[in-house]
């Protein structure tokens, strides 16, 4: 069976190059070897599909060559993406930071796409393992062969993603192929992860399980000021995620609990106006109760405000405002939204996505090396890479 074009992988990225390539009169195949197509489109934003993000651009993508994902991300931009959701009457809305989430489930995202495929009678074969694949050196055609069918096509696509989530169907396939054919693969991680603690932090923290509470997050340069969220196992939340990709073994994240207020002016406001209120009054006007009891003992939380020392005050403010901690470890895969590292984009055109060693060979998506920050930008370099490689099959 020949065709001009298949891709393996039915997630976001494959699915966008796929109707991409139909519009322009391709005749596509696309492989998949999970039981249905976009799993993690369904999975993502708690259910709501973050699918796109108002203030998308380079700068918010990791990656070795930080030009790499420019010219996709210009020439398919989130404008494109939102028109064509409102073509399908989507209803959304932004939730923060210019995050574009679905009103009602993700998997209206998903049948956008689906109905796009069946408009362009694209076929998705879905529980189809790939065993084999090999370039014709004569024709220069791949064959790919699967659990039931040996397929022939002039272009090949691997849109397979990353290592998270393998429970989901995530698997190394896209690494491993790009290595056959002799091309760089960087090391990879998870990223956009909850980190770990030691045994002993767990221990100490075991109680906050549940409390969430604005914070800026920073390590190596980076910070971010969102919401975190203590649990059994460590630490979580949006600023957790964005720093986790930031992070190294062994480094310190560095939180301000409540950044938007200066703490130590704050106590000395109510000492001048004199406050005959508690610390602990005033500081569980400030952070949520139980962070207040875990920071604080009780002794110094029933002192009165009028009693303490300007000392007192810095080194309050430096419990909840300096606060360091060394995470142990991530949760790896398991849990992760993506994977940093991947396909190196040295040998990848920017334009059109096809190998420079290996004509015919494309890589899309998340199976390349670069990743976006937490957000909806991982599904925006989905569709601006999907759809650009379609323009040059
Ligand atoms: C829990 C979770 C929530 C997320 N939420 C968001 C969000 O809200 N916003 C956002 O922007 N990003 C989010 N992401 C990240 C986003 O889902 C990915 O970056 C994006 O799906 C990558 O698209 P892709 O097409 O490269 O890969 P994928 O969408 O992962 O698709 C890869 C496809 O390849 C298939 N495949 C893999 N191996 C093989 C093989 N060996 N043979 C055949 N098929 C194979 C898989 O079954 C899958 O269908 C989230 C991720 C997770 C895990």
């Amino acid at each position: 069976m020949k065709q001009q074009v298949i891709i393996i992988g039915a997630g976001a990225s494959g699915l966008m190059c796929a109707i991409e390539a139909a519009k322009r009169g391709k005749n596509v195949l696309v492989i998949d070897h999970a039981n249905k197509v976009g799993k993690k489109i369904l999975m993502s934003g708690g259910g709501r599909c973050n699918f796109t993000n108002y203030y998308v651009a380079p700068e918010k993508f990791l990656s070795q060559n930080a030009h790499f994902c420019k010219s996709a991300l210009t020439r398919y931009t989130q404008w494109d993406f939102i028109s064509l959701v409102e073509r399908y009457q989507l209803q959304y809305h932004e939730k923060t930071l210019g995050q574009l989430f679905c009103n009602g489930k993700s998997k209206e995202i998903v049948d956008i796409l689906l109905d796009e495929c069946k408009a362009y009678n694209i076929t998705i074969k879905l529980n189809t393992k790939v065993t084999k694949i090999n370039k014709n050196a004569q024709t220069e055609n791949f064959s790919v062969t699967t659990n039931d069918c040996q397929y022939l096509a002039d272009k090949l696509v691997i849109a397979t993603g990353g290592l998270s989530i393998p429970t989901m169907g995530a698997s190394g396939f896209g690494y491993d192929i790009a290595r056959e054919f002799g091309l760089k693969v960087l090391p990879t991680r998870a990223a956009l992860v909850p980190f770990v603690l030691s045994e002993k932090d767990k221990r100490l923290y075991s109680e906050l399980a549940g409390v969430s509470v604005f914070a800026n997050v920073s390590c190596n340069q980076m910070s971010f000021e969102e919401n975190i969220l203590f649990t059994h196992r460590g630490l979580s939340g949006p600023a957790i995620l964005q720093i986790s990709s930031f992070w190294q073994p062994k480094d310190h994240i560095t939180v301000t609990l409540r950044p938007d207020i200066a703490l130590v002016e704050y106590i000395l406001k109510q000492q001048k106006e004199g406050s005959k209120q508690q610390l602990k009054t005033i500081l569980e006007s400030v952070f949520p109760k139980r962070l207040v009891s875990h920071f604080v003992d009780e002794k110094l939380l029933s002192s009165k405000i009028a009693a303490l020392k300007a000392i007192d005050i810095q080194n309050i403010s430096d419990l909840f405002q300096k606060w360091q901690i060394m995470p142990c470890s991530t949760e790896g895969y398991r849990t992760a939204e993506v994977t940093l590292g991947g396909v190196s984009t040295d040998e990848i055109s920017s334009k059109t996505f096809e190998s420079n060693k290996v004509k015919g060979l494309y890589f899309i998506g998340e199976v390349l090396d670069v990743t976006g920050w937490l957000g909806g930008y991982n599904f925006q370099w989905a569709w601006a890479s999907g759809w650009a490689a379609a323009q040059a099959l």
